[in-house]
C-alpha cells in the first residue's frame, strides 16, 4: 500500500545563540516552528499544511517532523 506524500523544505529565518526558527518555502503553506540547538525541542507556532512532510537543516541543527512526532 502506498500513498503520496507531499513534501516542503523549510528554512532557517532567523537564529538566537539558543533556538532556530525555520520557516516553510511554500507560500500556502505558511508553517513555522521553533528549534533548540543544545538540546532537541520543537516548539510549532504555525502549524501550515499538516499533511506535508516538512525537513530542513541549518548547520548543525536539523528540522524534521518525524523526530518531533
Ligand atoms: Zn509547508
Amino acid at each position: 500500500m502506498r500513498f503520496e506524500e507531499t513534501a516542503h523544505e523549510m528554512v532557517a529565518e532567523t537564529e538566537t545563540s539558543a533556538e532556530v526558527l525555520f520557516v516553510c518555502t511554500e507560500q500556502a503553506c505558511g508553517r513555522r516552528v521553533v528549534v533548540g540547538k543544545a538540546r532537541p525541542r520543537l516548539t510549532v507556532i504555525d502549524r501550515g499544511d499538516f499533511a506535508a512532510r516538512h525537513a530542513g537543516s541549518l548547520g548543525g541543527v536539523v528540522m524534521d517532523d518525524v523526530e518531533a512526532a
